[in-house]
């Protein structure tokens, strides 16, 4: 049984035989992947021990103290949040060794090939090609608003395979080699002025049956682990009390009296309540995570923290008058990471927007609540039976 105990002896262990110090940051990654001590509850060999997710947190507060580089989670958070689990829950083991470690290590960075230009809430309908040609898939089609496409090796994909059954059941899931010569990654210039996501066209991209993952035609069933994850990922980060964008506008308001007003105060504070109960369910949440695999729960934290990410951001801007107008630089940069707090007023506004797009609308997420968590009569669902080709397009 590994318990507390043992993992900060083993933690220790690791560190006496690579210190920081004197360890370059990726022998000491690839050694604490080695060790167990990645993700202290996958399972060995694969860079965990199956021990109890909950007690990943011991190991990293021993690394922290001891000054040990982290594997920068924000720059990898679609391959550790939602490539990963979805490999380790339908991945074969020859796919697990292959990918999981560079992952973790963050070698390689990975991006998500679902969403399309006519198939975005109803992702099921997507039109990307995948016909088999002996051992390899021949992939064709268009992917759209693909975060990190432009840094990433690989990419989570899923394509269409069977074109005469329904569309949930002619969906296969693959790994993209986003090195192949038939993919093409474009920029897409966002509100904010960066362009921190692309469209993807996908020419004659040949992917061996090797790298499917699932079986084919059981895509949608393998996406589902992805989806349900990429909500947790998107709004179940754990923050500390009055931290992440409620922290900034708090210190805000601190520090600067003189931009206070009596409508401001009390809007800080209702926003400050919800956004502590939001803190708190997105622990219940964790720990619910502990004993299974995230379900539709994951859905009402992403909905808590779009409403209020753009909530907070317009308050600060309205906190700071004329100042919270200014935008510091509309260079079109080509950011790896999505940073809220470490940059302007107006950054934090405009970027939040896609808050409420991104990983589900919130129309949609408020659609599985009410089915899958309220257990309300679902909304009627016309093309379930209809062969995908046979769909209005
Ligand atoms: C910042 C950002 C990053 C993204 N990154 C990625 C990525 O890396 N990879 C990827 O694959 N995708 C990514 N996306 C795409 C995202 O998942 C889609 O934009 C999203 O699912 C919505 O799809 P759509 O844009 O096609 O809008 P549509 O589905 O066309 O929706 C348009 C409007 O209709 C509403 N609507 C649609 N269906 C219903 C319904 N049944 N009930 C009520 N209202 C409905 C929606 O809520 C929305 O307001 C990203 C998006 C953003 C904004």
């Amino acid at each position: 049984m590994t318990d507390a105990t043992e993992l900060r002896r083993r933690t220790q262990e690791l560190l006496a035989a690579h210190p920081p110090a004197s360890t370059g940051r990726t022998a000491f990654l690839e050694a604490r992947f080695d060790a167990g001590l990645a993700w202290v509850h996958y399972p060995a060999g694969l860079g965990g021990l199956d021990a109890p997710r909950s007690l990943q947190a011991v190991v990293d507060a021993e690394l922290a103290a001891a000054g040990a580089p982290d594997n920068d989670p924000r720059r990898i958070g679609i391959g550790l949040g939602m490539a990963a689990p979805t490999i380790l829950a339908y991945g074969t083991e020859e796919q697990k060794r292959r990918f999981l470690r560079p992952l973790w290590v963050g070698q390689e960075v990975w991006c998500q090939l679902f969403s399309e230009p006519g198939a975005g809430s109803d992702l099921a309908a997507l039109g990307t090609r995948a016909v088999r040609d002996g051992d390899t898939w021949v992939v064709n089609g268009q992917k759209v608003w693909t975060s990190s496409a432009h840094v990433a090796r690989w990419a989570i994909l899923i394509a269409r395979t069977d074109p005469d059954v329904p569309k949930h059941r002619g969906i296969t899931y693959f790994l993209c080699d986003m090195t192949d010569p038939g993919v093409e990654v474009r920029p897409l210039r966002q509100i904010t002025g960066e362009a921190e996501f692309n469209e993807v066209f996908l020419t004659d991209v040949r992917i061996p049956d090797a790298h499917r993952l699932g079986e084919v035609g059981d895509g949608w069933k393998v996406a589902q682990t992805t989806l349900n994850n990429e909500r947790v990922a998107i709004g179940g980060a754990r923050i500390p009390r009055e931290g992440g964008m409620i922290g900034t506008v708090s210190r805000t308001w601190r520090e600067r009296p003189e931009l206070r007003t009596h409508d401001l105060h009390q809007r800080l504070l209702d926003l400050w309540v919800d956004a502590e109960v939001a803190r708190m369910t997105g622990e219940r949440l964790r720990q619910q995570l502990v004993a299974g695999q995230p379900g539709p729960e994951g859905s009402g934290m992403k909905l808590a923290f779009a409403r209020l990410n753009q909530e907070i951001s317009g308050l600060e801007v309205e906190l700071l008058g004329e100042e919270g107008l200014l935008y510091g630089d509309w260079t079109m940069r080509r950011p790896e990471l999505v940073d809220f707090t470490g940059r302007d007023a107006g950054y934090r506004y405009l970027r939040s927007k896609g808050n409420s797009i991104e990983g589900g609308t919130s129309e949609v997420l408020l659609n599985i609540v009410a089915e899958r968590v309220l257990g309300l009569p679902p909304e009627p669902r016309n093309d379930k039976d209809v062969a995908w080709k046979d769909l209005a397009r």
